[in-house]
């Protein structure tokens, strides 16, 4: 069989621990034998990054707005035993936070379904996307525990040196708690538009929700940009496209959520998204079931998996000793970059290609072959639980009947 050619490469950007060891079992079984693989590879090993000072992060992190496209293996973010585990110079920053802040992008995390792990929510028969507005709010805020009487103001000092002041609160001897916090206008022109060009690749329709009957400037604003970024750009797209915007109150989005089939995007403010992600992510089943993409503005993509790099697995095998580790999502990142790859440069082959090792591996889980961690979860009667490298040989074994 010839190699499908990939003309333009994509950003490979390795990473640690077991999520290293199944990113070159992918490669080895279920991509190269196939694809004349064509990648700009980056080390994001903690190893690597420590000594090239994390330079390596902000070259990978450029690469990706050079080629459009990168995919990303989990990488551990260093902590103070980190630091002595691996000898470290420095505690280096979160390199997703490192590559997020030179994309300036959104992040989108899909689960991924199979036959025999059914949603805690009965109604949900397709995945839903949640689009967590990763700045600002509370997770940039400043916040005072007020110990006695005084009064916390908000203050806004104009560049023309203007002033706006407003009275929040008047505090008695028992004090209280006052925060301030901010956005910006670009970041959420920015997350709008990422959410919105999302919702057209992917064909899905995208809900937005705030509480701005209650925040009538703060979260108003947000409601007002998306209305007026989606106006003015978008409205003929999406009809085109035969999607929807649709933007209500957050606690009616959260009822319509549940009693929904599934099959959006659901855009989240902050601290909306830091929470329902998780509970979503939880009711679908399992964070190895997880993908991740984060889009920027302008159009790059990042491709990676939503877990971690699955310490307590690479120890044992280390150890010597049998892992079953879930490669499911670090794949589902493999073919979502090939796919977008293929589509940026119209090369069908390579499409197809990814297309058919996603069906695979979900059809090698739906026939019963599966890692430790969905054997608990499934409901399939013949089920088996086999080891990292027999699940990736099974869904090899799969995809070369449909080749
Ligand atoms: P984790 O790697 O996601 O693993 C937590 C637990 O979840 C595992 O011990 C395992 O449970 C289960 N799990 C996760 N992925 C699995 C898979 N593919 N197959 C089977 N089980 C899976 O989170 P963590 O242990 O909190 O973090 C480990 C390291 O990853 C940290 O150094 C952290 O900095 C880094 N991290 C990186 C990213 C990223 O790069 N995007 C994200 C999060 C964390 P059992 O042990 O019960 O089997
Ligand atoms: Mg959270």
């Amino acid at each position: 069989m010839m190699k499908i050619k990939m003309p333009v490469p994509l950003v490979e950007i390795d990473g640690d621990e077991m999520t290293r060891i199944i990113w070159k079992m992918i490669k080895d079984y279920l991509i190269e034998p196939y694809v004349e693989l064509n990648t700009d590879y980056y080390d994001l090993g903690l190893t690597e990054r420590d000594v090239t000072d994390d330079n390596v992060t902000m070259q990978s992190a450029l690469a990706i707005k050079k080629y459009g496209v990168g995919v990303k293996c989990a990488t551990i973010t260093p902590n103070a035993q980190r630091v002595e585990e691996y000898n470290l110079k420095k505690m280096w920053k979160s390199p997703n936070g490192t590559i997020r802040e030179v994309l300036d992008g959104t992040v989108f995390r899909t689960p991924i379904l199979v036959k025999g792990i059914s949603p805690s929510v009965k109604t949900w028969k397709e995945p839903i996307t949640i689009a967590r507005h990763a700045f600002g709010d509370i997770y940039n805020a400043k916040e005072s525990v007020v110990d006695g009487a005084g009064k916390a103001e908000l203050v806004i000092t104009r560049a023309d040196g203007s002033v706006d002041k407003q009275l929040i609160a008047e505090f008695n001897e028992a004090g209280g708690v006052a925060r301030g916090m901010f956005n910006t206008t670009n970041s959420i022109e920015s997350f709008a538009k990422s959410c919105f060009n999302y919702a057209l690749d992917t064909k899905q329709d995208l809900w937005f929700a705030t509480k701005d009957t209650i925040s009538k400037k703060y979260h108003h604003r947000f409601k007002d940009i998306f209305a007026e970024v989606f106006e003015t750009t978008y409205k003929d797209q999406f009809e085109k496209a035969d999607i929807e915007y649709f933007y209500t109150l957050i606690d009616d989005a959260v009822a319509r959520v549940i009693r929904s089939t599934g099959g959006f995007i659901w855009a989240c403010m902050n601290y909306d998204g830091d929470v329902m992600s998780d509970m979503v992510a939880t009711a679908y089943g399992s964070l190895a079931m997880m993908t991740s993409v984060l889009v920027s503005p302008q159009g790059y993509y990042e491709y990676e998996a939503a877990h971690g790099t699955v310490t307590r697995h690479y120890y044992k095998h280390l150890e010597g000793k049998e892992t079953s580790t879930n490669c499911m999502a670090t794949l589902f990142a493999w073919t979502g970059a090939l796919k977008k790859r293929g589509e940026i440069d119209g090369n069908e082959e390579l499409v197809s290609f990814a297309d058919k090792l996603e069906t695979a591996s979900i059809s090698t889980i739906e026939q019963g072959v599966m890692t430790g961690d969905l054997y608990m979860l499934s409901e399939l009667e013949n089920r088996e639980k086999v080891s990292t490298e027999a699940f990736i040989k099974q869904i090899k074994l799969t995809l070369e009947k449909m080749l």
